[in-house]
């Protein structure tokens, strides 16, 4: 008699913020679409407002075996859960929630029921993978980390003690911060100071974040597998240096696009979109670009972190306005920190914007990333926001805020040559020339490695791609381990 096997059934369990959710539903799409089971755990703070701004009910109801389950943060009502406050967050999740995830795995609300196989293992955000691998291993589940971040700050992040015990990090007083690192392998020769991941920009070797960050890292060749999204042909030196830490290494990415295509294979239509919002979408922008001439318009986003002061808001502003480009702008509602009031925007900015701007405060970011009206991005340097404009093949003007997102933005320029790097300088004056080099004379530099990297982003998820296989090897390994 053949012996029965239970599908597998895996528990994800994202960090509660919109890049890592955004693309770890992408990821438990992608496992529903292989048949797993898939049990996706949000915080409640997250999993409302991803109810409240997208139809993720009525997406997900189409995979047998998928449910959502949420967790409190353990913050109260009103804490504002931004990124900014991080410790906050991380400490709440790691104390609080820690416990509470406890308590679901031990009274087996989440490994089991009559309807439901028992977990097969834990995909978890590597940024709270330590609180996450101590529960695992109690009560014996494998656990696989997913990283939201590039393969190559991932490696920044895994070289940290080699940098401090170089002594290249903490900063020596007023320093040059165009002083390479050189202790980062395979990034020798064009890593600077400035270009470390902010959390390893620090005076004091005790910082928390730092702290966090590669404590957080250096655990995860304990785990069964490690999950990145992004491609070979994008970071094959970074990832030869991690596959001699991890065993397992399944690069996906870029998922959106790799879930894009393998739905429209299963349902043999172009017009799959799987947004996951945590702000209300106006698609209003999308009218406003079809009226646009072809690649006139620069997109600017900072994504759903980032937060400005009024001054460099302004001085963004009027580089847009002067460059005399057309513009489409995301200003989410809490972009600018304190007071903002419309009325004190000079007359010249809001006449210079109602001919050539169009201000959203939440956009569909890949459509308007995919449309033709796009001829460049001014980007914060998110790993999710860079990922979508390499597959839309967009140049891009980077001004990195916080975390990975400078070493990314020294990625693209200096490594991919897929854009520019603004990143500390916030000038209107830059700004304008930047703009008008991106979507006038230096455009044509960047369009032969733009294309490039665009197909070689699609072909790796495409069927035979090293994407599309890591994907069906991790699909593999995860019902190996339900046997
Ligand atoms: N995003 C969006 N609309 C916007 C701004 C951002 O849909 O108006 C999405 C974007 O497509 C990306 C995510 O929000 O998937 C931002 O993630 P990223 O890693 O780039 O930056 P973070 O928000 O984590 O700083």
């Amino acid at each position: 008699m053949e012996q029965y096997c239970p599908p597998a059934h895996v528990l994800i369990f994202p960090f509660p913020a919109q890049g890592h959710v955004n693309s770890m539903l992408k990821l438990a799409e992608l496992l529903g679409l292989a048949g797993i089971h898939v049990t996706f755990l949000n915080t409640d703070f997250i999993h409302e407002r991803l109810v409240r701004y997208t139809d993720i009910k009525t997406r997900f109801s189409c995979y047998p075996g998928f449910q959502f389950m949420t967790i409190s943060d353990g913050l109260s009502a009103d804490h504002p859960r931004s990124l900014i406050k991080f410790i906050e967050v991380y400490d709440s999740l790691n104390s609080k929630t820690k416990l509470l995830l406890r308590e679901m795995l031990a009274s087996n609300q989440l490994i089991g029921s009559n309807t439901r196989p028992s977990l097969t293992c834990i995909i978890v955000d590597g940024l709270i993978g330590g609180f996450t691998s101590d529960i695992a291993n109690e009560f014996r589940i494998p656990i696989i980390y997913f990283r939201t971040i590039s393969a190559s700050c991932y490696w920044a992040y895994f070289s940290v003690p080699k940098i401090i015990e170089a002594g290249e990090i903490p900063v020596r007083g007023n320093e040059d911060m165009d002083r390479l690192i050189t202790t980062v392998p395979s990034m020798e020769s064009f890593l600077r100071y400035r270009d470390l991941p902010s959390f390893c920009q620090v005076n004091d070797l005790n910082h928390c974040n730092l702290h966090i960050f590669v404590s957080e890292t250096q655990q995860s060749p304990q785990a069964h597998a490690l999950i990145l999204n992004t491609f070979e042909d994008l970071e094959g030196p970074a990832l030869s240096h991690i596959r001699t830490h991890c065993s397992k290494v399944y690069t996906i990415g870029p998922l959106h696009t790799h879930l894009k295509f393998r739905l429209e294979a299963k349902t043999s239509s172009s017009q799959s979109q799987s947004s996951n919002n945590l702000y209300e979408v106006d698609k209003s922008c999308m009218t406003w670009l079809d009226a646009q001439p072809l690649k006139s318009v620069i997109y600017v986003s900072f994504g759903s972190i980032t937060t400005i002061t009024k001054d460099k808001h302004m001085e963004f502003w009027f580089g847009l306005v002067n460059s005399k480009q057309r513009f489409l702008w995301v200003i989410r509602p809490d972009l600018v920190v304190g007071e903002h009031n419309r009325n004190e925007v000079p007359e010249e900015l809001l006449k210079g914007t109602k001919e050539r701007g169009y201000i959203v405060s939440w956009a569909p970011q890949e459509e308007v990333l995919a449309h033709h009206a796009i001829g460049g991005f001014l980007t914060h340097s998110g790993w999710n926001s860079t990922l979508e404009s390499i597959v839309a093949g967009v140049p891009m003007i980077c001004w990195p805020f916080i975390g990975d997102q400078q070493l990314n933005s020294r990625f693209v320029s200096e490594v991919w040559k897929l854009g520019l790097d603004m990143k500390d300088a916030c000038d209107r004056f830059i700004v304008e020339k930047m703009v008008n080099d991106l979507m006038g004379r230096k455009r044509e530099v960047f369009m032969k490695s733009t294309d490039e990297m665009a197909w070689l982003a699609r072909k790796s998820v495409s069927e035979g791609g090293s994407s599309y296989c890591n994907l069906d090897r991790l699909v593999k390994d995860i019902r190996l381990m339900s046997m």
